[in-house]
């Protein structure tokens, strides 16, 4: 039995959100169940590629419209992730530095299917599964179906995993001319609205679809920009399998990138070292409890909601609370967070940009962690918190409603129901006085800590899944 997972992010290959976490892990624990499991994806110009031996496996050519595109597939020599990793390159279009936002990158998440499909083809390789993650990857159940050389796979089954359904490759059927030769008759099931819609095709034509948490699929049902008829018609085949994390990088006890490791039982001393020391680079008051967020500037985070809220909180909870952000993203976010550090708010930091390091170190420091995303498909963020005895503060939404229970409920966490200021504000002081609470606050981190949010029980579901399909 093998399972080939296809994704543009895979940690620590390249990883720009909880895609890469996914990838990174799912296959890992799914060969500890006695599958065998693999990533395809791209060849990024990025360090870990740098730094690990890849062998050349297969060299093949094909069209892509007029261009004849040469690729090569590289597999890392030693296995370090736990499973089969392997890399297409193809000069001038899989060889680059970022995952996203390329103005060719249409053309080269096409390519990138395309290589595959006809790797899998020259070397004869007949998957068990294929399974596919978000829409950059979206159009390969249709090509093992319909396109002429590549319907040898007709019968191999597929998955499909929505990762965020917000973003669906739409594509203007002026490149079909791109797509390896199909069947022409089947346009209808690429097609969405007008436009080659990669996730809809591959909601269409996949054995079955799962999301990353079962309160996501049912919101996708009522609302997934467009596709929501087509989530819902195609529901026997659904099911929400929520996101693990992945102990082996994500626990305090064990993770090297932290100032001070820590157990249940210290986490108040550990987080607080953590804190100390975060204090010592970054303008946030050790002695306060630290509220972070720690995400990308985007709507769909709620991100641009973080300048009014830290000017509300910062007017009536100046003593009471440190606050520090990391994150990128939209500039005009960017620029309203950076002006609020420009006015000098006391015991508030920011770090602009990308850093998976500072991110691991603010969950081991923080006090609270907030989330007021307006969509949130699993949310990782919120999970990484409870295992370093962080509070969450979350909107109740997708996967934040399904993994984090309220205080109030006899639970462990933070919630809200609206998006208004003033909520999140009564939210946020909600867990500041909780705080000041010390003793039930600590008994509530360890708690939080022994929750299992682990990988084993959610790579069994996807496992169960696959042994339904076959
Ligand atoms: P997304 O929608 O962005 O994929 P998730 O909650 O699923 O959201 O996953 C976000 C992942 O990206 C987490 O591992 C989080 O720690 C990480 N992350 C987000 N922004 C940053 C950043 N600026 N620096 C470091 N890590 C980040």
């Amino acid at each position: 039995m093998k399972v080939f997972h296809l994704s543009v992010e895979c940690y620590p290959v390249a990883k720009v959100g909880g895609l890469a976490d996914v990838v990174g892990a799912l296959p890992k624990y799914q060969t500890k169940l006695g599958w065998e499991a693999a990533v395809v994806m791209p060849w990024y110009n990025r360090p870990f590629v740098r730094d690990h031996d890849f062998s050349l496996v297969h060299e093949g050519t094909f069209y892509q419209g007029s261009e004849l595109l040469n690729y090569g597939v590289y597999k890392e020599n030693k296995n370090t992730l736990g499973f089969e990793l392997y890399l297409i390159k193809i000069p001038g279009k899989l060889d680059r530095e970022e995952v996203y936002c390329y103005p060719d990158e249409g053309e080269q998440f096409i390519a990138f299917q395309h290589a595959v499909l006809n790797w899998f083809k020259e070397k004869n390789i007949i998957p068990t599964i294929v399974h596919c993650h978000d829409h950059h990857v979206g159009l390969v159940p249709f090509l093992m179906k319909y396109s002429n050389d590549y319907n040898f796979l007709a019968d191999v089954k597929t998955v499909a995993t929505v990762h965020n359904g917000q973003y669906q490759g739409w594509t203007h059927w002026s490149k079909a001319i791109l797509l390896p030769a199909f069947d022409s008759w089947k346009w209808g099931l690429l097609d969405w609205d007008g436009l080659i819609n990669p996730l809809a095709a591959l909601i269409k034509c996949c054995d079955a679809y799962t999301t990353v948490s079962e309160g996501y699929l049912e919101e996708l049902y009522v609302e997934a920009n467009g596709l929501q008829h087509l989530f819902y018609d195609e529901r026997h085949k659904s099911v929400g399998i929520v996101n693990g994390i992945d102990w082996e990088i994500w626990d305090p006890e064990i993770d090297y990138t932290l100032m001070e490791n820590y157990g249940t039982e210290q986490a108040f001393a550990g987080k607080l070292k953590n804190k100390q020391a975060l204090a010592q680079q970054y303008k946030i008051n050790p002695k306060l409890p630290l509220l972070v967020f720690i995400g990308r500037f985007a709507t769909e985070k709620g991100a641009d909601l973080l300048p009014d809220i830290i000017l509300n909180l910062t007017a009536e909870y100046r003593d009471r609370l440190s606050i520090f952000i990391l994150g990128a993203g939209d500039p005009v976010i960017q620029s309203r967070v950076k002006s609020l550090v420009d006015d000098g708010i006391e015991n508030f930091d920011v770090f602009f940009g990308y850093d998976e390091n500072l991110a691991h170190w603010l969950y081991a420091s923080a006090d609270f962690l907030l989330m007021p995303s307006r969509v949130e498909p699993c949310g990782l963020n919120q999970l990484y918190a409870m295992k370093y005895g962080t509070l969450p503060i979350v909107h109740r939404v997708g996967g934040l409603k399904d993994t984090v229970i309220d205080l109030e409920n006899d639970g462990y966490g933070v919630g809200f129901d609206g998006l208004a200021i003033t909520e999140i504000t009564e939210a946020i002081a909600r867990a500041i006085n909780f705080y000041e609470s010390k003793k039930q606050f600590e008994g509530n981190q360890r708690k939080m800590m022994c929750l299992d949010f682990s990988w084993d029980k959610s790579a069994a579901k996807y496992i169960s899944l696959y042994n339904q399909i076959i």
